[in-house]
């Protein structure tokens, strides 16, 4: 067993445990913060999808809407990328790639729309 060895990769574990919490720490303060919301909002993404990695593809595929009954289709890639189409995303205030809420808030459900009181 090569002491020094297991060491040295140890520390190059380590110093890849503390870049990836520094990414986390980045996003979660994009996410608080949102510096990029005009981009944001033109993309139809909540903060989180914003601020956190997507997983792309190349793979550009045409899909229909994931919403029950919405027939509107779009191109996005076939791993990952948005399930949601803008339309639902202006009516229902929802984020293209996860679904969500563009704010991040649990509405009523007789009350999807955007500015109707949680
Ligand atoms: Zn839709
Ligand atoms: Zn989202």
């Amino acid at each position: 067993m090569d002491k020094e060895k297991i060491l040295l990769n140890k520390n190059n574990r380590t110093y890849n445990s503390k870049s990836y919490l520094n990414d986390l720490l980045r996003q979660v303060d994009n996410i608080q913060n949102d510096p990029k919301k005009e981009k944001r909002l033109k993309d139809h993404l909540c903060t989180v999808c914003m601020y956190t990695p997507f997983m792309h593809t190349a793979d550009i595929k045409r899909k229909t809407c994931a919403n029950d009954g919405c027939v509107e289709e779009f191109y996005g890639s076939s791993v990952g990328g948005n399930k949601y189409c803008t339309k639902c995303s202006e009516n229902y205030n929802q984020c293209v790639y996860c679904g969500g809420d563009m704010d991040l808030k649990q509405r009523k459900i007789s009350s999807g729309k955007k500015n109707d009181p949680v």
